[in-house]
């Protein structure tokens, strides 16, 4: 092969663009190829790193094909060796919901992962734990002052007492008042809230502050029954609460002083944990992405697709989400739908989303970023293609609302409805009972959670070295031909086991972490 000739990546034969891959970008003049039995190109305009060129001449009118999926119609005769931007696409409608194909694909059989362990925190209510965290509930956004400080004390005064406790994590939030708490749509904060509070890395321990007068009260956010009973007094109290309001509590260090002391029963237990050896099949796997590019859907979301299998295959549960990531692809996944009535949950889900977007008076295509544009994504359709490889081969197998909380017989692959938003999408996959996230980035976030490991995966190179203290893997590596999708895959799946066995990512080695944020589609008084 002559030295001018620079690879670029097609998805797929029929792709009629592919995406350069040489850092700093190809120049007109310079010579392109998807591969060696490939006629070469000859660029006819410069081409940024991850955006399209024409691998053939393009009718104004004729489909542009990546991932063999229409991105677009062509504006105007694009020829061979042309960027191929946003502005020279007209972007198609989505897909309605009529006429989908339901659960028609093959149900292929895929053969079992034994054997495959982490070392985790076994729970009262049969979950797992990938660290073993306090968590200080709250009721309402007005105690989240007292609380910051509370956990503050804690953590300086209790904490070094407790050396099997990881942290101790305050759950803060803007919701609890000033909402319409009966709206229809209340539902989703609310449970999304009493979920989080049940997550797999706070082993079942309830400690809630209140404030007194809120919309709503801990009665409300836990009623009993809805939550392990660690605590006897649970069965007619309700959660262990401290609740600020109380006559007893005269002056500020009266509020501090018995949140730290009820702080003490939880931390003791928390304390007597050990881990243990538990299968693979015990991790819930929340895959996102985020500050996606153009390599987004050739190198790291492919590996957290191969790493998807590999999950299901050894039993695991993997969410993935992003409702507006994967409406332009809803046909592969009410076809790959374990049943008609799962293919069914799915448009149910995606067509609320809409009709929720409508009343915003915006759509999907209200989701690209300015960055996502610069790394090469024309419109939502193409970044839709990328996403949503990330959830794999295999059939969907559940399908979560916003907020919900798996059951413990719901494993395998779940589409957890969620924004895209990603504080709003792992704050909803914390609520489902996920245990490790994986979050893969191009443009590069420092993204994490407090509550739950978050392994980052960088699409680039480029990026991973730039943010080497940041980025835990480089999935770049496949664009240089350096590994495979499948060696990517399977080094993902490793990473993960080792991770939720207490190997610290390295947002939690600099306690990088976002806030929670909650999804509230209900109004506001
Ligand atoms: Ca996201």
């Amino acid at each position: 092969m002559s030295a001018s000739v620079f690879p670029v990546i097609a998805m797929h034969d029929a792709d009629n663009v592919a995406i350069v891959v040489t850092d700093g970008g190809l120049k007109s003049g310079d010579s392109v190829r998807k591969n060696a039995a490939a006629e070469p190109v000859t660029l006819v305009s410069a081409v940024p790193q991850g955006h399209k060129v024409a691998m053939a001449d393009i009718l104004a009118g004729q489909t542009v094909l990546r991932y063999n999926v229409s991105i677009g119609l062509a504006k105007e005769n694009i020829a061979a060796g042309s960027w191929v931007h946003e502005r020279l696409l007209v972007m198609p409608a989505a897909r309605d919901f009529a006429n989908l194909p339901m659960s028609t694909a093959p149900k292929k059989a895929f053969e079992k992962l034994e054997g495959f362990t982490f070392q985790g925190f076994r729970n009262s209510d049969g979950s797992v734990g990938t660290r073993n965290i306090l968590a200080v509930t709250t009721t309402v956004q007005c105690v989240a002052g007292v609380v910051t400080l509370a956990v503050q004390k804690i953590k300086e005064e209790l904490l070094p007492l407790y050396p099997n406790v990881d942290d101790v994590v305050g759950i803060e939030h803007t919701y609890g008042c000033g909402v319409a708490i009966d709206a229809p749509d209340a539902v989703i904060p609310i449970r999304t809230l009493r979920n989080i509070s049940l997550n797999p890395n706070f082993g079942n321990e309830i400690f809630v502050i209140s404030l007194g007068c809120e919309k709503l009260p801990p009665q409300r956010l836990l009623p009993p029954g809805s939550f392990p009973l660690v605590d006897e007094r649970a069965i007619t109290e309700g959660p262990h609460t401290v609740c600020l309001q109380d006559d007893h509590h005269v002056g500020f260090m009266s509020m501090l002083q018995n949140i730290a002391d009820g702080a003490k029963l939880h931390l003791e237990r928390l304390n007597a944990r050990r881990r243990e050896a538990v299968p693979a099949s015990e991790l819930v796997v929340g895959v996102q992405c985020g500050g996606s590019d153009a390599f987004s859907g050739v190198t790291a979301n492919p590996i957290v697709g191969y790493a998807t299998d590999l999950l299901v295959r050894a039993g695991a549960t993997v969410m993935f989400s992003e409702n507006t990531e994967v409406r332009d692809a809803v046909e592969q996944l009410t076809h790959r739908a374990v049943s008609v009535d799962v293919a069914q949950r799915i448009v149910e889900e995606l067509d609320w989303y809409d009709k929720y977007l409508e009343r915003g008076h915006a759509d999907r295509s209200a989701n690209t970023t300015p960055g996502n544009k610069a790394g090469g994504l024309s419109n939502i359709v193409e970044k839709a293609m990328g996403s949503i490889v990330k959830s794999g081969s295999l059939p969907i197998q559940h399908v979560l609302a916003p907020g919900e909380k798996l059951k413990p017989e719901q494993k395998g692959l779940v589409f957890a409805a969620t924004p895209a938003s990603d504080f709003i999408c792992g704050t909803l996959q914390l609520a489902a009972g996920m245990n490790v996230h994986v979050f893969t980035t191009g443009r590069g976030t420092p993204y994490g959670l407090q509550a739950c490991p978050v392994v980052k995966l960088a699409t680039r190179t480029d990026l991973a070295r730039r943010w080497h203290d940041l980025m835990d893997m480089n999935a770049g590596r496949v664009a240089e031909g350096e590994i495979t999708i499948e060696e990517g895959g399977w080094e993902l799946f490793q990473l993960l086991l080792e991770v939720a066995s207490g190997r610290k990512t390295w947002a939690e080695h600099w306690k990088l972490h976002n806030s929670l944020v909650l999804f509230n589609p209900a109004p506001i008084t």
